[in-house]
């Protein structure tokens, strides 16, 4: 067996291991499950969360490519892997399009579906310390904040900031420009008459320039007007420039209500917000390139080749259908299936979701099934351990040993070198001893499984398919569809409580004329009736069935 092994080291995370103790770890647990290294890729980032990573890209390029041939790729922890949940999911998945394993030295885990959804659950929490440790750094400033005290740079236009107490005041003459910007939004102005008006009657802003478009934007979405003192670690320099429009995660951010002066009430900054969001998702904002859920995850039943999503415009009014597509029939014109449109399986899939795993008995047979397997690892964990500590001591007994030799005066030049390699090998068994109780930090509790699953549901019912890509494949191993009926094979044991089997297929016969061939389907243009519903309210069917219509097979 082969490997190849990934580290990553950001220079501004001063708890995270050395490149050098990754990949000793790495090649530690190499040769203890005897697979060979073929090859390291290292990236040294500048900062924890910047996503800058060559190397990153070049090992997945290489071992996808078959310009290397390896069986799995061997990172320290899942945090060096991926930033991010969506990210992971990606390129885990290109690796195991071609059957790569990716394996966290530290905390490894098993290939029963639980432990899958486990691996989810473990990453997104290094996700989440990830942005905490993010936050350590600028504990200084946070601390500051909720004092509700300026942390430097500019203060906004309308407010100066009192000497001696660093405390927000209002400026008369800059609050009344404020004030105006808003008002005239909420006539309707442009942001181009509103800047006119300002320049024209004297008024600058906090740099003593002329009024811009852009300038009027951070006015108009800057909550502090209300007196709420908002503080938020995006807002901070990224890459030397302030990315105020970027959206920022809730929890990044701080909120302290009657923390500054108001300037605008909060109801009329309400308005203004709600004006504006309507405004950018006014028709001609650029098109969302259409997102396939189930991408790598449909087989054909006729041919057992992989369906690919596709769109194209067909039929006598040039609509767009998207469907998958097998890529037999499509290249190789190999097969005669039929491709299936998109939304209706894409729905289908997140509904039989929702019915079998997420459902009210569903969540608590799981939370139990995690929580063993969650226990399972932690017992895995002790273990090695206590064998671990074990080992140190013995090292330690033998060092103490031979320092007595010393002191009695017994000296040989190969006791030097002996003590050497003793210190080092203490060393190393301190460092595993570290990372093993680092790792058993992130302890799971059936509350935090639970809550997890939770919010995973709430993806699934929110029906924003890029998330739900994101989370897709931690649930559905595939899904198979055949002429008559489509197999949606889950990745969860066992819910009914019947015997054996690591998968549950659930199948349920459809209707034939759901296929799309003919191009029978409705155009996403012309689902303007009120659509057929199954199941939960929030699942449609744009050219679903009845529910009535779906005689379950088994
Ligand atoms: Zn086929």
């Amino acid at each position: 067996m082969k490997a190849v092994a990934y580290a990553r080291f950001s220079s501004d995370n001063q708890r995270e291991e050395s490149i050098t103790a990754q990949l000793r770890a790495i090649h530690d647990y190499a040769e203890k499950n005897g697979v060979i290294i073929v090859r390291e890729y290292v990236d040294e980032a500048r900062s924890a969360t910047t996503d800058d990573r060559p190397e990153f890209l070049r090992m997945i390029e290489e071992v996808t490519s078959g310009c290397l041939q390896v069986d799995y790729v061997y990172v320290h922890k899942l945090d060096r892997f991926a930033r991010n949940r969506y990210d992971s999911a990606i390129y885990r998945r290109k690796l195991a399009s071609k059957g790569i394993k990716l394996i966290a030295v530290t905390q490894p885990l098993d290939d029963s579906p639980e432990s899958v959804i486990l691996e989810a659950m473990l990453e997104a929490m290094a996700e989440y310390y990830s942005k905490n440790l993010g936050r350590e750094v600028m504990k200084g400033m946070r601390e500051t904040a909720f004092q509700c005290r300026h942390t430097g740079g500019k203060p906004p236009l309308g407010y100066d900031i009192e000497p001696g107490s660093n405390k927000y005041i209002i400026n008369e003459r800059e609050a009344e420009a404020v004030r105006i910007i808003f008002s005239m939004y909420l006539q309707g102005c442009s942001y181009k008459e509103i800047a006119d008006y300002l320049n024209s009657h004297g008024y600058r802003t906090k740099l003593g320039s002329q009024f811009v478009k852009t300038s009027l934007y951070e006015i108009l979405r800057n909550e502090k007007y209300t007196g709420v003192f908002v503080f938020n670690r995006a807002a901070s320099k990224t890459g030397g420039k302030r990315n105020n429009h970027k959206s920022k995660d809730d929890e990044e951010i701080i909120r302290i209500p009657g923390g500054l002066p108001a300037i605008i009430d909060p109801s009329t900054f309400r308005e203004v917000q709600k004006m504006m969001d309507r405004r950018k998702h006014a028709p001609g904002a650029a098109k969302a390139k259409e997102v396939y859920l189930l991408t790598g995850l449909v087989w054909c039943g006729a041919c057992g080749g992989p369906m690919i999503g596709n769109r194209r415009r067909a039929g006598r009014n040039k609509d767009i259908y998207a469907a998958y597509e097998c890529n037999n029939r499509k290249r190789l014109k190999a097969c005669h299936a039929k491709s299936i449109n998109k939304e209706y399986l894409e729905q289908y899939v997140l509904n039989e979701l929702i019915r079998v795993i997420f459902s009210d008995e569903g969540i608590p047979i799981l939370v139990k099934k995690l929580n063993e397997a969650n226990k399972q690892r932690l017992e895995r964990n002790s273990k090695e351990l206590d064998y671990i500590r074990q080992q140190l001591s013995e090292v330690d007994k033998k060092i103490s040993n031979i320092v007595n030799a010393i002191a009695d005066g017994l000296y040989s030049p190969t006791m030097k070198e002996t003590l050497a390699k003793l210190e080092e090998e203490k060393t190393r068994f301190q460092v595993a001893i570290d990372e093993i109780q680092r790792a058993n930090v992130v302890e799971l509790t059936e509350d935090m499984i639970k809550a997890y699953l939770e919010k995973d549901k709430q993806v699934i019912l929110s029906g924003d398919l890029q998330a739900c890509k994101a989370i897709i494949s931690t649930y559905v191993d595939k899904v198979i569809v055949y002429e008559d009926h489509i197999d949606v094979i889950l990745k969860i044991v066992d819910f009914t409580g019947g015997g054996g089997g690591s998968r549950t297929p659930v199948r349920r016969y459809i209707h034939s004329s759901f296929y799309q061939d003919s191009f029978r389907f409705q155009s996403r243009r012309r689902v303007s009736r009120k659509p057929d519903t199954l199941g939960p309210a929030r699942l449609r069917f744009p050219s679903g069935p009845r529910a009535g219509a779906l005689p379950v097979a088994c």
